[in-house]
């Protein structure tokens, strides 16, 4: 266990942006913190950076107590979603400066930079300002400052919303090579669940500053806590008790199946008239009338049906789960 917390509460005034029992982080994996605008990521994430001190509760790193130990003290990184480089120094400079600043010594700050330049595949824009180079560069020399220092544990705070699409791809794949070649604990915070599931080993589901879930990206996918946390992990059909029935006994008042566990199949036992497709580019998402519900079902690319076909459809019934008052019930 590289990191733990204990009992954390943070309030601003009478607004209560944290609370929770346990959290707790293991060497070299990567946590990713989800939850939607507002629901206390940064606040966490400050807080185990020492930029913010929890009302109550205690933080151990390694064994040792951090509760109160100022920032510079802790064997953390940081990288933010505006890159944060100081605009008048090369890469190079703005890379050394934090072995600078420690007073390590010039042939070794020298080594470290050129072995972290060309492990980021940096090393031909070493003499290049910041704003010589694009967004996603920018982002790999936020990385690159971070990680000279070689801290046991990185926070990194959005750090590819500010990027487009592709290059954010790219530089998802670079964080997830870099946390397992130099071997640290990273806490991602995002609201991107995509971003969330890809990079992830464990997440951790934030909801009005509580955990929601802790889990693998898989389990909180195809098993979410509750109503909110299987709207966050993406497309879900909640359908009420009694509109779709399927002569289930449990107590309950919705159940969930994701749109790709829905089969359109000629011996299904649920009847349905499409009403619209989305094309994916990988397939088709289908909107598909039953009984006045509308059901998003998830098909093949080579599947072409027109509005107001009829079609039957089958439910993975081993992929659902069932809720009552927002919470999922374990089933009977
Ligand atoms: P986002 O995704 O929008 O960044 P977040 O999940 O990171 O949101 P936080 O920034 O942690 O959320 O904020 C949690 C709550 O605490 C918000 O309602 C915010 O307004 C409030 N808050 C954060 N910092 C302060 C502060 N210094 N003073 C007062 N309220 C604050």
């Amino acid at each position: 266990m590289i990191l733990e917390m204990y009992n954390i509460e943070k309030r601003f005034g009478n607004f209560t942006a944290l609370k929770f029992d346990e959290l707790l982080f293991d060497n070299n994996r990567y946590y990713v913190i989800l939850g939607p605008s507002g629901s206390g990521k940064t606040t966490l994430l400050r807080i185990i950076g020492g930029l913010e001190y929890a009302d109550s509760g205690k933080i151990i790193m390694e064994s040792r107590e951090i509760t109160n130990m100022p920032p510079w003290k802790r064997d953390i990184g940081l990288v933010f979603q505006n890159y944060a480089l100081y605009p008048h120094l090369k890469v190079y400079e703005n890379i050394a400066s934090p072995l600078i600043s420690k007073n390590v010594p010039a042939e070794e700050v020298n080594h470290e930079v050129k072995n972290i330049l060309d492990i980021m595949e940096l090393t031909d824009q070493a003499r290049k300002f910041p704003s010589q180079l694009s967004g996603g560069q920018q982002q790999r020399v936020a990385l690159a400052r971070a990680l000279v220092k070689r801290p046991k544990v990185l926070l990194l705070d959005e750090p590819l919303s500010n990027l487009d699409s592709r290059v954010r791809a790219d530089l998802r794949d670079y964080l997830k090579k870099t946390q397992r070649e130099f071997q640290f604990t990273a806490i991602h915070v995002t609201h991107d669940p995509e971003e969330a599931m890809a990079l992830g080993d464990k997440l951790v589901v934030f909801h009005h500053g509580k955990i929601i879930q802790n889990d693998t990206p898989y389990n909180v996918y195809n098993n979410p806590n509750d109503i909110f946390c299987a709207r966050m992990l993406g497309n879900i059909n909640l359908i009420p008790r009694n509109s779709i029935d399927l002569d289930l006994n449990d107590d309950f008042d919705y159940y969930g199946i994701r749109p790709e566990d829905i089969f359109i199949d000629p011996n299904g036992n649920i009847n349905g008239t499409i009403k619209y497709k989305d094309f994916l580019g990988h397939g088709y998402m289908y909107a598909i009338d039953v009984n006045g519900f509308t059901l998003k079902v998830l098909a093949g690319k080579d599947v072409h049906l027109s509005s107001k076909q009829e079609v039957r459809l089958r439910f993975d019934m081993s992929r659902l789960n069932i809720y009552k008052n927002g919470k999922k019930v374990s089933p009977a």
